[in-house]
């Protein structure tokens, strides 16, 4: 064995190894890259990374859907709502969220929907850099497993910590920007932002006929 290089089995019996100074963050990455969806799920039903999280969950929310959609669809964390029903955009925004979907001819159960932070946080306020940092290999596995032909991105959190920039989401929406390089992705804003700025509707629409406008070219 290499001297330099430090073994270990993963919780799935894998063997894996990284070098000695490499940081635990990227060795937990390259274990959760190998997972399929049920080891994947299991790990992060099983995650208690962020302790404060943990302490106000009620479970972790996964994502739900079409794990082959064309559409993957990312917002930023679950809210205490959809804590308690371990399910994406179902509470006070999930009917218009629901909506924006059906504008486009599409039904929940024909996309794929999660978000960049798995656990809601206390009184839902903002994911912290550290708690996205720690979630991200899970939304990096599923996007790898989902393979989408295009992944709209719900609010300036998530927008920015897949796009790993600090642009404000005005300047983020409007266009079609790459994730890994090779997956097209549209940023759109909150439907909670939506219902309390009904006049940025307008704008909301335009990114999601963009993103179909992807789709539509791909086909
Ligand atoms: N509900 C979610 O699941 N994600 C959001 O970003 C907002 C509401």
């Amino acid at each position: 064995m290499d001297p330099h290089q430090h073994y270990y089995l993963d919780a799935m019996g894998i063997q894996l190894w990284e070098q000695r100074d490499a940081p635990p963050a990227a060795a937990e990455e390259v274990v959760v890259a190998t997972l399929d969806w049920p080891a994947l799920q299991h790990r992060v039903n099983e995650c208690t990374t962020c302790p404060e999280l943990v302490a106000c969950r009620s479970q972790p929310v996964f994502g739900v859907g079409n794990q082959q959609a064309d559409w993957m669809i990312i917002g930023e964390a679950p809210s205490e709502d959809e804590d308690k029903l371990a399910e994406p955009f179902v509470g006070k925004s999930g009917p218009l969220f629901n909506a924006m979907l059906n504008a486009l001819g599409l039904r929940r159960e024909q996309v794929y929907i999660t978000n960049t932070l798995k656990c809601s946080t206390p009184d839902n306020r903002d994911p912290k850099p550290e708690e996205t940092t720690a979630c991200e290999a899970y939304l990096k596995c599923q996007i790898a497993l989902v393979q989408p032909k295009v992944i709209l991105v719900i609010g300036r959190i998530a927008a920015q910590t897949l796009l790993k920039v600090s642009t404000p989401i005005g300047k983020l929406r409007g266009s079609v920007h790459q994730y890994d390089g090779h997956i097209p992705l549209v940023v759109t804003y909150q439907p909670a932002y939506l219902l309390r700025s009904p006049l940025e509707k307008r704008k909301a629409w335009a990114d999601l006929c963009l993103a179909k406008s992807v789709i539509e070219a791909g086909s």
